[in-house]
């Protein structure tokens, strides 16, 4: 298996544009559309994404669910609904970890090479970026060194200073 660094990538853009086996979805517990990145990925795929989320019946906090891309150029989108921050004491860690792993494993039966994930919890629901970059990096590179699926993980950040910080964690992740 190929080093750590080459199977981390950061992109700075939209991820509605991203042509990769999956992309994760930073949805809410209904499914149902809403702001940020998932409204961006409901309005891309176009209206059936929705139909078929309504049948999924929700989805917990660190959970997540797949649907197929639509009109995206992903072949599936995995939604997971990432902790709301409430200051750190709450499980929030724990919670944005598990929505790492759930998706990656998820991504990993369905055999996908490509996964590509928006920085979740870090717009609406308030958790800091620095610490949720470490987190996002940190798990993926425990999925990563035990699964030879997804062989890519690609950090799809929205803006060049979310990119800055992923390139930090991953950079700390390697010193040690
Ligand atoms: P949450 O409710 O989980 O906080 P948001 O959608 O509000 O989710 O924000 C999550 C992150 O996704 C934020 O860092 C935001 O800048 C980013 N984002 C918003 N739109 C897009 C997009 N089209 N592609 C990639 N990232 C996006």
């Amino acid at each position: 298996m190929s080093a750590l660094s080459e199977r981390i990538s950061i992109h700075t853009g939209d991820i509605t544009r991203l042509a990769v086996d999956a992309i994760v979805n930073a949805a809410n517990s209904s499914l149902l559309g809403g702001g940020g990145v998932d409204g961006a990925i409901h309005r891309a795929a176009g209206p059936e994404l929705e139909f078929e989320c309504r049948m999924l019946n929700g989805c917990k906090v660190g959970e997540a669910k797949l649907t197929r891309g639509y009109k995206l150029p992903a072949r599936y989108i995995i939604h997971t609904v990432g902790p709301v921050w409430q200051g750190g004491g709450k499980g929030e860690s724990a919670l944005l970890a598990s929505c790492y792993r759930r998706s990656l494993e998820i991504a990993a039966a369905k055999d996908c090479k490509t996964v590509a994930f928006p920085a979740i919890s870090t717009g609406i629901y308030r958790y800091p970026r620095n610490e949720a970059a470490d987190t996002a990096v940190g798990t993926a590179s425990d999925f990563l060194q035990q699964n030879a699926l997804p062989e890519t993980v690609v950090f799809c950040c929205f803006d060049d200073q979310t990119a800055e910080l992923y390139r930090r964690a991953v950079a700390r992740l390697e010193e040690r």
